[in-house]
């Protein structure tokens, strides 16, 4: 089965207000979907939803991950099951170093035991690649880092995860243009063709080396059009306004 993940008409709240009004959105294995949309549209959301952030109550519709309604799930059963989210804002946890946090939710989400230093290892190439110093591995979880070095740890575990479904809320901003190539890259190692990927972003820089299959605008809580890969060009000329 080629299907990962089916949402059909999902309305979504925070408190009273009513912040997605039925999405349908269905993500096909290997396939890279790019949201783009307005601030304060619902993007971040509708993966928030996805994730099972628990500020976000699901009045309607239905979230499919492999065919099984996960509604209810929470967000460590949804993690197991092989989703993944990067935030817009990531948190600093104070008192837990970054790869003491790296490697227990490595165990948690793929249920197999790590050895300290065969993941250290697999850690540390990893970081490389990310261009991320080794000394930030004995760093408590994003405490002082940059806001670049945050998305870096993020993309970080994002490739121990290994998850099936990956999801990306603006990874790219606030990165200088080098960093966005490494994350870039960092993508595209993760991608391949049973792997998917949502990405939230307002830039093309972010997908230098991979190609957007879907692009959808987001507005008011709708998904208004989808397009190919040449809509974001026509976003980033003429902006959203025309959207209907
Ligand atoms: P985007 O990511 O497209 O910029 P968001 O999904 O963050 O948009 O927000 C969509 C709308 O929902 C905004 O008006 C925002 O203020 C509101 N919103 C988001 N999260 C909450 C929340 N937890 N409680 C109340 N309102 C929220
Ligand atoms: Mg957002």
């Amino acid at each position: 089965m080629s299907n990962l993940l089916n949402i059909k008409d999902l309305k979504v709240s925070a408190g009273e207000k009513e912040i997605l009004k039925g999405i349908d959105l269905t993500v096909n294995k290997g396939e890279v979907h790019v949201i783009m949309g307005p601030n304060g549209s619902g993007k971040s959301t509708l993966l928030n939803t996805i994730m099972a952030n628990p500020n976000y109550t699901i009045t309607d519709g239905n979230i499919e991950f492999e065919g099984e309604n996960i509604n209810e799930l929470e967000a460590d059963e949804r993690a197991r099951k092989g989703i993944f989210m990067s935030f817009q804002s990531p948190e600093a946890i104070p008192g837990v170093r970054l790869q003491d946090f790296l490697r227990q939710s490595t165990q948690a989400v793929t249920g197999e035991k790590q050895s300290i230093m065969k993941f250290n290892k697999k850690l540390k190439g990893e970081m490389d690649d990310l261009k991320l110093s080794e000394a930030y591995a004995d760093r408590y979880v994003n405490v002082g880092f940059s806001g670049g070095e945050r998305k870096k740890s993020e993309m970080l575990q994002m490739k121990l995860l290994n998850p099936k479904l990956a999801m990306l809320d603006e990874t790219d901003s606030g990165l200088d243009v080098d960093a966005v190539r490494v994350v870039s890259k960092a993508i595209d190692e993760y991608l391949d063709k049973d792997k998917s990927i949502i990405i939230i972003t307002h830039h093309r820089e972010i997908l230098e080396n991979i190609k957007a299959d879907y692009v959808h605008i987001m507005k008011n809580g709708k998904l208004l059009m989808t397009g190919d890969d040449s809509l974001i060009d026509k976003i980033e000329q003429d902006g959203y306004e025309w959207v209907e």
